[in-house]
């Protein structure tokens, strides 16, 4: 059986009192070990939440990721975090290839595999997201896309490496949305993921979670996360709200 992951992806939004608040939250969920959270806040707050779950003993199950990471070591690149500055926060995930990063930031699938590597070689675990736009859809292109979004990464890293990756499948025009794939989409759709992947191993195939993100909430949750092919999510808007995103937690 694969690990059921629930993350949250707070985006550019958030604060101390969020991490207080989530941490405080998160204590008394009482979920058993079959479900993994992960909580990815901006930058300036990874080391506080870190803080928090230690300091809160029912935490110290609960991990904390980046949203994104620089592909460079160290040097003049101003604005960017680096692995190791991850690692000094005791961060254990990161955020790789949003597509956020990828629209309105322009990064190819090229600079996401490099960032997928050196997230890896410094032991933490890329959330590599990806998915189709609205057009790509209705074009039917996004097996294409979907195949030219891995396939970069399975070429920089080697297939054998995604047993430490985890996949966010996340159809662009369900993000932010309110409009979410519906589960028998969404199921199609991992489901070619995980066969894209057994192309390259089958047995590596079988053990990676996919993650589905887009306008997951506490109502439709449920469904989702009971496709076989759908291992928890990735979760925006919802999960900046505590209660509801321990209901999804709990779903999962
Ligand atoms: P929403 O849940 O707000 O649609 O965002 C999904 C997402 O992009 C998570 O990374």
């Amino acid at each position: 059986k694969r690990q059921a992951i629930v993350a949250a992806n707070w985006k550019m939004n958030g604060s101390f009192g969020l991490v207080t608040e989530m941490s405080q939250g998160l204590a008394d969920l009482g979920l058993s070990n079959d479900v993994s959270i992960v909580v990815c806040p901006s930058s300036p707050f990874l080391a506080a939440l870190t803080d928090a779950f230690e300091q809160e003993k029912a935490c110290e199950h609960i991990s904390v990721g980046a949203q994104n990471v620089s592909e460079f070591e160290q040097g003049a690149y101003t604005g960017e975090i680096s692995v190791s500055m991850l690692q000094a926060c005791k961060v254990q995930y990161v955020i790789v290839g949003h597509s956020e990063r990828r629209s309105l930031f322009k990064e190819t699938s090229t600079q996401v595999a490099h960032k997928v590597k050196t997230a890896l070689d410094a032991g933490l675990v890329p959330i590599l997201c990806i998915g189709e736009s609205e057009a790509e859809r209705t074009a039917e292109q996004t097996e294409t896309v979907l195949a030219s979004q891995l396939q970069p990464v399975i070429d920089e890293v080697g297939i054998e490496r995604f047993s430490h990756i985890v996949v966010a499948y996340e159809p662009v025009w369900a993000i932010g949305t309110g409009k979410t794939a519906s589960p028998e989409i969404a199921q199609q759709t991992h489901e070619f993921i995980r066969k894209f992947l057994a192309n390259a191993s089958e047995d590596i195939a079988a053990k990676t979670p996919i993650l589905y993100g887009g306008s997951v909430n506490a109502k439709n949750c449920q469904d989702l996360f009971a496709q076989p092919d759908i291992d928890g999510g990735l979760i925006g808007g919802a999960s900046l709200k505590v209660e509801e995103f321990k209901t999804i937690c709990s779903a999962a």
